[in-house]
């Protein structure tokens, strides 16, 4: 039996889970939830409209006041965020399978972001304990001068459709850690397994008050994060929604993390390993069907090798398993939605109109919204596949001379998320390193991530940093305590 026909329509799932307690639909418009590798509903979720948010941030606001969750012992706290992580681990199949049934991919993948939502929450519960501030000698002993940390206050948690349940972990864990009430919104598409991890919150113990989550589409997460009791905002999701949260923000001084789309680079110098090269730029550039913020969608080449690379990655394409992330083996399952299937054959379209060479892919097929994957060469920087974030499985190859070239291509973006440099050239590599303007660079691999390592992109893709202790400083305000302990 497949994972495919082991699993059954889940039950109307409308209830949502606000401050704590399940809420059902009521009058409130429902939505469906679709499985992206069939086109079939497979429940319904409710919108909150704006008076849930308002009672949400209202329930989150009393926990703050009255200290419900910050308040309690530190190492209590952790044990808590810790029991979160083990409940995961022990759901991690049945998290898995909903994550996939909900965005479509492929199931191994399903269980390593599962497995890394545990995971932040395992690293971020050794923080309570250890949210110190520290003593500053500002004058010869006049004063008594030292810092703290405080929580920041009621969070709102926006989150994309991509990652659903990690993404969901990258903040929760750390705003919970600081001590943060949070109110979280998961994508319209994919709201089931953050409901399924509300419910393993409150199972581990965190007080009643201190997590909602609230579905519904951009209308509900305009209304928070607009709402003046909110005290900070964390939001991934695309560079367009993100200048909106950032205006919702500065009205009221509201602090805000964003991280956004990205156009990354990933670099290949003649002396790479081109084997390892060619695996790793397929993985990052058509892995869960190239639906990833650091996808390394502008593949610069060295002209020396660039006909020998674009073979191998063009034989390396066609063998990509394309089909249902139920199956299992699959690199290449169906987008999101059809709405995505549309916008990345649009691009592909433009792609060809532009002056690219299609060596590979650029078909569609249904039922599910799949796209097989796509290689272009003859891209150039200017090209619209070259400068647009396509979140689908499109990659172009650009050629570049030396590694100045490279710098300059691999710089020329309104992104900067992340990018990739293959040489064996060690002094080359850190020179790459410092001149590429990216929140991250990864040389000979890509894509690896970690609770302990701050992610996060400059210019068009964000502000701030999430993971690590720059992510869970975030959630926090330093305090400075001056204190006169000499006489006048
Ligand atoms: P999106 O911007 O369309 O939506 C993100 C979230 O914002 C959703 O929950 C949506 O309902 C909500 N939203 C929509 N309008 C809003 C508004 N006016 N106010 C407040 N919230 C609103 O993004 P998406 O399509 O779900 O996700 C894909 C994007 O996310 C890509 O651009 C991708 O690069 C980015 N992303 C970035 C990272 C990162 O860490 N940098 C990680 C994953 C995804």
């Amino acid at each position: 039996m497949t994972l495919r026909t082991s699993v059954s329509a889940l039950p109307a799932y409308e209830p949502f889970f606000l401050a704590g307690q399940w809420v059902d639909a009521g009058e409130r418009a429902t939505r469906a939830v679709i499985d992206p590798a069939t086109g079939e509903t497979i429940t319904t979720v409710a919108d909150a409209t704006a008076a849930d948010v308002d009672a949400a941030v209202a329930a989150a606001t009393a926990a703050y006041a009255d200290r419900r969750w910050s308040g309690m012992v530190p190492l209590e706290r952790a044990r808590i965020l810790n029991r979160v992580a083990d409940l995961i681990e022990e759901h991690l199949e049945e998290l898995a399978i909903l994550e996939t049934r909900d965005n479509g991919k492929p199931i191994e993948r399903s269980r390593a972001d599962t497995g890394m939502a545990a995971r932040t929450f395992r690293h971020f519960a050794g923080a309570p304990s250890r949210l110190t501030g520290t003593v500053i000698p500002i004058d010869g002993g006049a004063h008594h001068v030292y810092t703290s940390y405080e929580p920041v206050g009621p969070v709102a948690i926006i989150l994309p459709w991509n990652f659903p349940i990690m993404t969901a972990a990258f903040k929760l864990a750390p705003a919970l850690a600081a001590g943060c009430p949070v109110i979280a919104k998961p994508a319209e598409d994919t709201p089931l397994t953050l409901l399924r991890l509300a419910g393993l919150m409150a199972e581990a113990g965190i007080p009643e008050g201190v997590v909602s989550v609230l579905t519904g589409d951009g209308a509900t997460g305009a209304a928070l994060t607009s709402h003046p009791g909110i005290a900070k905002i964390t939001f991934t999701g695309s560079t367009e929604v993100g200048r909106l949260v950032a205006h919702a923000a500065a009205e009221d001084f509201t602090r805000v993390t964003l991280e956004l789309g990205g156009k990354s680079p990933n670099i290949v110098f003649e002396d790479a390993d081109l084997d390892a090269a060619v695996l790793t730029a397929m993985r990052a550039s058509f892995g869960h069907s190239g639906q990833m913020c650091t996808a390394g969608s502008r593949l610069l080449v060295q002209r020396s090798i660039l006909a020998e690379f674009t073979e191998r990655m063009a034989a390396a394409v066609a063998r990509v398993p394309m089909g249902d992330g139920l199956d299992g083996g699959i690199t290449v399952g169906p987008l999101v939605s059809e709405e995505q299937r549309q916008r990345v054959l649009g691009y592909i379209e433009k792609g060809v109109a532009e002056g690219a060479t299609l060596v590979a892919g650029g078909q569609s097929q249904g039922p599910g919204f799949y796209v097989g994957p796509t290689l272009f060469t003859d891209v150039t920087n200017e090209m619209t596949i070259a400068r647009e974030e396509i979140f689908g499985p499109v990659g172009g190859i650009i050629p570049f001379d030396d590694e100045a070239d490279a710098v300059r291509i691999g710089n020329d973006t309104s992104y900067g998320l992340a990018a990739g440099v293959w040489t064996r050239d060690l002094a080359r590599a850190h020179r790459m390193s410092a001149a590429l303007r990216a929140g991250t660079v990864w040389i000979n691999t890509y894509n690896i991530f970690d609770p302990a390592l701050p992610f996060g992109g400059i210019a068009e893709s964000g502000l701030g940093r999430e993971l690590g202790d720059e992510g869970l400083h975030a959630f926090l305000e330093p305090k400075s305590v001056v204190m006169a302990i000499s006489p006048l």
